[in-house]
């Protein structure tokens, strides 16, 4: 039975996003198969986005794997490491090369027919594009289908302010993403949108009608990421070291 915890209710007519997972295809501790196993069964969340760090594998198999949740959508998204700052493309079917300068990459999602989303803009703690990023973007024309106003990590907890004042001053589409790395953080931060499906929420982008929400981690969520992590190195480094094993 799905649950509707406190902290995910949701306005009746709107649903509940999260734009932003990462899984053990990159630097995640979960399966995109638990991934959609826990959403189902303890959460009030839509629609998915899995946007490993410049990983596709995890998002396209949680694709292939959504038609056995009902209720529940995954976009298959990435997030790239740009020269510039991290970028997240939805609606994507290929990594991209790292590194490359943010005009590139946009190109390279645009010519997939995937959506730009900025996430943690002028975030210090994690690679992020700056203002002067934005101004020569905007100088060359670029555009933005949507800003990560909302994201739980420390990283955008800190740039919020800055991540509202520039969502607002370019007038594009605010959205949020939990940037979990575990379970328990998916959701954390979210996108409410019209209607419940993956379309619907592209069309909410398209119209800008979504809102970002949610809270932050808190101490004790950042240490069970931080304990998950180490005991993922222990064992990777357990297959690696032990011959045979
Ligand atoms: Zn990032
Ligand atoms: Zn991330």
């Amino acid at each position: 039975m799905r649950r509707t915890p406190e902290e995910f209710s949701t306005p009746p007519e709107m649903s509940k996003a999260d734009l932003h997972i990462h899984t053990k295809a990159s630097d995640g501790t979960f399966t995109p198969y638990e991934m959609l196993e826990y959403v189902s069964a303890e959460t009030d969340i839509s629609v998915l986005a899995v946007t490993d760090h410049d990983e596709i594998d995890g998002a396209l198999e949680a694709a292939a794997l959504a038609d056995q949740f009902p209720g529940v959508d995954v976009i298959p998204g990435i997030e790239v490491s740009t020269f510039d700052g991290h970028l997240i493309g939805l609606w994507v079917e290929t990594a991209f090369p790292v590194l490359r300068s943010a005009e590139w990459t946009i190109d390279a999602i645009r010519e997939q027919g995937g959506l730009i989303v900025v996430p943690h803009p002028m975030s210090w703690l994690t690679l992020s594009f700056r203002p002067f990023t934005f101004r020569r973007l905007e100088r060359k024309g670029y555009h933005f289908d949507a800003i990560e106003v909302m994201n739980a990590s420390p990283a955008g907890k800190m740039s919020y302010e800055k991540a509202l004042e520039i969502q607002q001053r370019l007038g594009v589409p605010q959205v949020g993403g939990s940037d979990a790395h575990i379970l328990e953080g998916i959701g954390k931060a979210h996108t409410l949108f019209p209607g419940n499906t993956a379309e619907d929420l592209r069309e909410a982008i398209n119209q800008n009608t979504t809102l970002a929400r949610g809270g932050y981690f808190d101490l004790d969520e950042s240490m069970l990421y931080f304990r998950r992590k180490m005991r993922r190195y222990a064992d990777w480094l357990g297959q690696t070291l032990v011959p045979g094993k």
